[in-house]
């Protein structure tokens, strides 16, 4: 798949909106990014985990590992390709964790998979649940890098699309300045 492909199952599906929004962290942005709302198509989901595993098959991983929850989707898809388990690490009382019977051997190559990185930080999380385990870890992959987060893991970092999403306080806002109202993604006009 290109960059193009991705982009338009994104925008498709009303994941990828383009305009002016107030992001749930207050920030404005000029695009809106929520992949939950691609791979809710189920056809679109099993597109996005084929071209990953794609990328990602020469490294023989045995294992997919995600986050919870927006890992969930796109790792059972790429885990569906690689004709791998596909796994999920989720948090209790903070600390993301292997629970509900989830193993991992020291035989284990582990491809952390994730829907969209921004910096890094929960892909580093979740390779550090499969290292725990005593698992190899051979890399990571996501849909969508948003930014400079591949720089900070160490290890390979294999992505469809890199798109940066800026993001403005509302008082040096570039749209705020033009007039343009501001919309709050997924509310109905
Ligand atoms: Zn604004």
């Amino acid at each position: 798949m290109t960059d193009k492909e991705v982009l338009d199952l994104f925008r498709q599906s009303g994941a990828l909106l383009e305009g002016h929004f107030r992001l749930s962290s207050g920030l404005h942005s000029d695009r809106y990014l929520q992949s939950a709302l691609v791979l809710q198509y189920p056809e679109f989901a099993e597109l996005l985990g084929r071209a990953i595993a794609e990328r990602t098959a020469h490294l023989q991983a045995t294992a997919v590992l995600s986050p919870a929850l927006g890992g969930i989707v796109i790792g059972q898809e790429v885990g569906r390709a690689l004709h791998v388990r596909a796994l999920f690490a989720e948090r209790q009382d903070g600390a993301l964790i292997l629970r509900r019977g989830f193993t991992l051997a020291p035989s284990d190559r582990v491809l952390v998979v994730e829907d969209v990185i921004t910096t890094g930080g929960s892909t580093r999380e979740t390779m550090a649940v499969a290292q725990s385990a005593g698992a190899q870890v051979l890399g990571a992959a996501a849909i969508i890098d948003r930014g400079r987060g591949g720089a900070r893991l160490n290890l390979p970092l294999q992505t469809l699309v890199t798109m940066e999403v800026p993001a403005y306080p509302p008082e040096s806002c570039p749209l705020c300045a033009k007039g343009l109202a501001v919309v709050k993604p997924g509310s109905r006009a």
